[in-house]
């Protein structure tokens, strides 16, 4: 029988980067972090519950680097850089090989980010995950999702749609052969943090796409106190999900949430600049339409006004 410290210094005594910036780290009641005087402290926080999040059985590696990830998107979309990082597990029982698989997840996404695990805790329960994570941006500099102008361009980045087809092959809806990116996608969505410190400069509001770009774009929008003109068209569509989707593949863009994508909005005078940096960071920005004074968001697809409800992509009320 393990205790809970003795499994802590097994799986997470030393996981993520180690940072000069942790005075004092797990093993105390509490972590002691230094936070330079001219950076704001930004902290967001998620659970993913085991089938309600992810499926059950799902590879725990996997769910170690969807944990973090899923945070690490909520702080690129504020274009903040990572930091430190609290984990609460609930673990039904333990289990050795799901320990061993969660933390090296954990682990290789937190060192690539140079976060560190500063503190956390172990409960007996149905299986949960929670991080809290923490970062820091220049004084002032955060983005955020209400500073949108009427006019200002749309975009997103990478290629909305891929990871709600791939929890479809998940779900057992769908075959897995010639889905495997796809699946990938799912299970491992890489959170943009890169690309939300580039647009620090060039945003004007930002918002990560995790409940399906309509839905987030319309958040974005409402928050910035407008409405959307969006071009179907124009949605950046992947080749591996136009070959699972065929004609139904701008739906999974729109309406399939989970992509960990950032969709932003930024005066029309930046576009050439987003250009030249998106190829150097690596990940391509596609302007998908424009916001307006009107609320509510507008489809224009093949030259008329489209409806689209995105109701039916609530994929997790299996
Ligand atoms: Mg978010």
């Amino acid at each position: 029988m393990s205790t809970e410290a003795q499994l802590i210094e097994r799986y997470f005594l030393s996981l993520g980067a180690a940072r000069t910036d942790v005075a004092l780290g797990i093993g105390d009641d509490a972590a002691l972090l230094d936070v330079p005087a001219d950076q704001q402290l930004v902290l967001t926080t998620d659970t993913l519950v085991e089938g309600r999040h992810f499926l059950p059985g799902a590879a725990p590696h996997s769910l170690g680097h969807r944990a973090l990830a899923v945070n690490l998107s909520d702080l690129a979309a504020m274009g903040a850089t990572p930091a430190w990082a609290l984990l609460s597990l609930n673990l039904p029982a333990i289990d050795d090989a799901w320990l061993r698989g969660f933390a090296a997840g954990f682990d290789a996404l937190a060192r690539a980010h140079q976060v560190a695990l500063a503190g956390g805790n172990l409960t007996r329960g149905p299986l949960s995950i929670t991080v809290q994570l923490a970062g820091l941006v220049p004084r002032g500099c955060a983005l955020r999702r209400d500073g949108g102008r009427v006019g200002d361009l749309l975009c997103v980045s990478g290629t909305p749609g891929d990871a709600a087809l791939g929890l479809e092959v998940r779900l057992g809806r769908r075959p897995a052969a010639g889905s495997e990116e796809l699946c990938r996608r799912f299970d491992y969505p890489e959170a943009r943090v890169q690309l939300g410190l580039q647009l620090r400069s060039l945003a004007s509001a930002c918002i990560d796409v995790s409940d399906g770009l309509y839905a987030d774009i319309a958040r974005l929008a409402a928050a910035s106190s407008c409405g959307a003109v969006l071009q179907v068209d124009d949605l950046p569509l992947s080749v591996a999900l136009c070959a699972a989707a065929g004609d139904a593949a701008w739906r999974y863009a729109l309406g399939g949430g989970e992509d960990y994508e950032l969709a932003f909005a930024m005066p029309v005078e930046q576009r050439a600049e987003l250009a030249g940096r998106a190829v150097a960071g690596g990940v391509r920005c596609t302007v998908i339409g424009r916001l307006r004074a009107a609320a509510g968001i507008e489809l224009h697809r093949a030259g008329s006004v489209i409806q689209f409800s995105h109701s039916g992509f609530d994929h997790f009320e299996v």
